[in-house]
């Protein structure tokens, strides 16, 4: 389960103390195997570690979707969604890893 760090409107970050603002960001929450996006949500970030904090209001209704399980009914919108790894490929995961490749 993700969490959110709630924070108070404007106060300065928690983690390194530098000053925060207000914009909208999109949370992204793992369900059941299925990356969930939460568009527009208003967060105050940290100008330094990007850290984002939503108030209690915020934060109830993120879990209040992760509650109810993401239903596809809700959604906006559905997007495809590109899937990567950092190897490229079996060979270049063997070397990457520092393994034989498996057959
Ligand atoms: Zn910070």
């Amino acid at each position: 389960m993700d969490s959110f760090t709630i924070g108070a409107a404007g106060a300065p970050c928690s983690g390194c103390g530098a000053p925060t603002r207000a914009e909208h960001v999109n949370v992204t929450v793992w369900f059941g195997g299925e990356l969930n996006v939460i568009e527009e949500v208003p967060a105050w970030v940290c100008d330094r570690c990007s850290t984002e904090y939503f108030d209690a209001e915020t934060e109830s209704r993120i879990n209040r979707l992760t509650a109810a399980g993401f239903p596809r009914w809700q959604a906006a919108r559905e997007m495809p969604v590109a899937i990567f790894t950092i190897y490229g490929d079996q060979a270049a995961k063997a070397a990457v890893d520092g393994r034989e490749e498996v057959r």
